[in-house]
């Protein structure tokens, strides 16, 4: 199975040495630091009775190897305690359809945060429907209110704390708790501030899921998926994951063990970069709202602080209110910040959304113009530059 149960999540140490250290067998590999990438699916069994007993420390490629078993430890040290388990996807909507595949059945109820990542809508309204799964979707800053909109078959809720174009801050605790007590399952994506800013699983959440595109890779050059799981959660993922046979690539695989190693230092660095740059846009003439929750201004900061200990990169700006060719101009004049989706890669982005497009629970009308904004390791003084001739181009459309 893609899938590790091993514990490892009670180690002393703090996390930053736990992401050096945790899946490391240097004698099994001769001396060297890292593990080799392992391309397999045949295992070999030495003896036919071996083979019936299946009895191997690998069974077949799909079920793990060497280099998937080192990065499942290493996830699983980052982990709260409360994981039972760490489950591999080959993308992280993948570990998204695969979780709610596992928590669904014909006939169910779930609840969705009305600003989760949209594919995650798409998944919902599409495939869940199609298989008798109906979908309400919920105001992020509901909180214990949302017990009005359960019915009786509601098995689960799935939050995205913040949102990834929005930034609101959901009450974890206050749904989890309406949601356990309704016998329903709590399904958060921690993309945002992954388990190192964000331990979700000590929150109330029974699964935790991650694209690990984003910062786990780090470099803008993987596609991976995380799902982490409860002792309640976790038989019911790593069944799923077995039945659908879903598992990640062996090249991906080892990009993000690499990826994990400096995971520390890189959003250390994204969160101190993105929450100066957050403050200079807030002191813009240019800017009406910075979407920030570490900002003391953000509606969801005292949640932020109560819940996490930093934040990542990415955040958004609402601009004073102009036309799209405004934007567009002051886009195209940008020569650091790159145009394009995804993000927690080394690299800044500025990409312009429209929430409205797609919401049903809630009204998006932010009073101008948005930006997504993902503040990159590049130096700060020239982003700002870099964004300050952006300004003047927008000024002067
Ligand atoms: C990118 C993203 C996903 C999906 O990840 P992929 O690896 O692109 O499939 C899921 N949730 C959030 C919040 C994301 O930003």
């Amino acid at each position: 199975m893609n899938s590790s149960q091993r514990p490892g999540a009670q180690n002393p140490q703090q996390a930053e040495t736990r992401l050096v250290t945790a899946g490391r067998d240097t004698k099994a590999q001769k001396g060297f630091v890292n593990p080799p990438v392992f391309h397999g699916s045949t295992v070999l069994y030495p003896t036919a009775e071996d083979l019936h007993a299946h009895r191997s420390e690998f069974q077949y490629g799909r079920h793990g190897t060497p280099t998937t078993r080192a990065l499942q430890d290493v996830l699983m040290t980052l982990e709260s305690p409360q994981c039972a388990g760490v489950g591999l996807a080959p993308s992280g909507l993948a570990a998204i359809s695969t979780t709610l595949l596992a928590v669904a059945k014909a006939g169910d109820h779930i609840l969705v945060c009305d600003n989760a990542y949209r594919p995650t809508r798409n998944f919902c309204n599409g495939m869940l429907a199609r298989y008798g799964v109906e979908t309400t979707y919920f105001d992020p800053l509901i909180g214990s209110g949302i017990e009005a909109l359960f019915k009786p078959n509601t098995r689960a809720v799935l939050v995205e704390a913040p949102g990834s174009q929005s930034f609101e801050m959901p009450d974890i605790p206050a749904i989890a708790g309406v949601a356990h007590a309704r016998g329903a399952l709590v399904i958060d994506d921690n993309t945002w501030a992954t388990p190192l800013y964000h331990r979700s699983l000590e929150l109330g959440v029974d699964i935790s899921m991650q694209a690990g595109t984003k910062y786990i890779g780090g470099h803008s050059d993987i596609m991976f998926g995380t799902i982490s799981a409860n002792a309640t959660a976790w038989p019911i993922i790593a069944e799923n994951i077995r039945l659908l046979g879903v598992c990640a690539g062996p090249d991906d695989v080892y990009l993000a063990l690499r990826g994990m190693r400096t995971l520390s230092v890189r959003l250390a660095q994204h969160y101190r970069s993105g929450l100066e740059m957050a403050r200079w846009l807030a002191r813009r003439p240019e800017v009406l709202r910075v979407l920030h929750p570490a900002l003391e201004s953000d509606p969801g900061h005292a949640i932020w602080k109560r819940d996490f200990t930093g934040a990542s990169g990415l955040f958004s700006i609402v601009l004073q209110p102009k036309p799209q060719k405004a934007v567009d101009a002051m886009l195209d004049s940008l020569k650091l910040f790159g145009m394009g989706f995804s993000w927690g890669g080394f690299e800044s982005l500025a990409i312009p959304f429209d929430c409205s497009e797609y919401r049903t629970a809630t009204k998006w009308a932010p009073g101008g113009p948005t930006l997504r904004l993902h503040i990159g390791l590049e130096n700060l003084d020239d982003l700002k530059a870099d964004l300050d001739r952006g300004f003047a181009v927008f000024n002067a459309a």
